[in-house]
């Protein structure tokens, strides 16, 4: 079968989700960029991600035209696909309904650069995108216009959409930013929220990006 390291990768990446409870039951999905295809490997819809196969990720090309598989694609197709064509730096992508980045896309507020981290794997805070339907093309439209040129973007009521180079990058975005959300609610509640300084989180990412032994744990 074809691509039968990235459909397991893929698998793996789903089954990682669920098993952190960045998702629950088969909400949330994942893909990976085919570059020489022109596609996208996407997680099938509705499915449990405890008994996906490695013939169940489904190849959906850059387009929409093409749909190749034995199940239907995730029902957020249309935001992968938008986020791919325009962000050619972009190679697997993680949409997760964790609890609480989803508390700060409730409650319409960006999740703050706070920690060391945050400003190292994504570098800027994580804005609201407005509400729309689940699997709408409005969704995928106004999500890709708070995403572009950045990491990450919360989807209002919603939940967590992470781009990164890669499956693994894109996981530790969704992680990272999921314990940036904990902490400064905690922080919130103890009564106060301190931010990274701009300065600060440029020369974070600068380290961060050009001492690859300094890699995660700085
Ligand atoms: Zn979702």
């Amino acid at each position: 079968m074809k691509y039968e390291a990235e459909r397991r990768a893929l698998i793996q990446t789903a089954l990682e989700i669920y098993e952190s409870q960045l998702v629950v039951g088969t909400w949330g999905n994942v893909s990976l960029r085919l570059p020489a295809e022109e596609a996208m490997l996407i997680t099938p819809s509705g499915m449990d991600y405890k008994v996906l196969d490695i013939e169940d990720p489904v190849q959906v090309s850059l387009d929409g035209s093409r749909i190749q598989g034995r199940w239907k694609p995730s029902i957020e197709t249309p935001l992968h696909r938008r986020i791919y064509l325009a962000m050619p730096e972009v190679g697997a992508i993680c949409h997760v309904h964790s609890p609480y980045a989803s508390a700060y896309a409730v409650a319409g507020q960006a999740v703050p650069v706070v920690l060391e981290e945050t400003a190292q794997v994504v570098g800027h805070a994580i804005e609201v995108a407005p509400y729309a339907r689940c699997g709408s093309e409005e969704l995928a439209e106004g999500t890709m216009q708070f995403l572009k040129g950045k990491r990450a973007v919360l989807l209002a009521n919603h939940g967590l959409v992470a781009a990164g180079k890669d499956l693994a990058d894109a996981l530790k975005i969704c992680y990272i930013v999921e314990k940036t959300a904990r902490v400064s609610i905690m922080a919130r509640l103890l009564g106060q929220v301190r931010e990274l300084s701009k300065e600060d989180i440029n020369a974070l990412q600068h380290d961060f990006t050009f001492y690859g032994q300094s890699k995660d744990h700085t």
